[in-house]
């Protein structure tokens, strides 16, 4: 199990199994909320993934529609995201994580938004914008090929 929390320890959170690819988002929105180069995300499946304590300090800020921003409210600390679209999946912030559990980032995804002042130096995958929606939401494409059998 791994455990996460915000900065000043007023929300918790838990996530059971290991984590999903990890990727560093260089979008023009996750430079702005992280105040850095890069988010670091990986994904978790929804129920793998528990608020333990201080789920009334979570604010939500929506920055695309449909697309959630969590973090601490009194901190300010990121720590997942959220999206309409794929509800079943949760996009953790690492940096809340102080073990990964091993996890390692396989790629640099909005490439083509980066900021002129960090110079990408490493050999992982690269995508100039959005990367195949496995990389993001493992399952993704498997799941919503089920609900379209089902509508049949
Ligand atoms: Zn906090
Ligand atoms: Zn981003």
């Amino acid at each position: 199990m791994l455990k996460g929390r915000c900065l000043c320890g007023k929300v918790r959170y838990e996530i059971d199994g290991v984590l999903g690819p990890v990727v560093m988002c260089r979008c023009s929105i996750c430079r702005r909320v992280t105040g850095s180069a890069f988010a670091t995300n990986a994904s978790v499946e929804a129920k793998a993934f528990r608020i333990v304590s201080g789920e009334k300090s979570i604010k939500s800020f929506e920055s695309s529609k449909g697309q959630f921003r969590r973090f601490c409210r009194k901190c300010g600390s990121p720590l997942y995201g959220w999206s309409k679209s794929f509800p079943y999946v949760v996009r953790v912030r690492l940096g809340s994580l102080p073990d990964a559990g091993g996890a390692r980032p396989v790629a640099h995804i909005w490439h083509g938004s980066k900021s002129e002042w960090f110079e990408i130096t490493d050999k992982l995958n690269r995508y100039e914008q959005e990367p195949p929606t496995d990389l993001l939401m493992p399952g993704a494409s498997a799941k919503s090929a089920k609900k379209k059998r089902k509508k049949k």
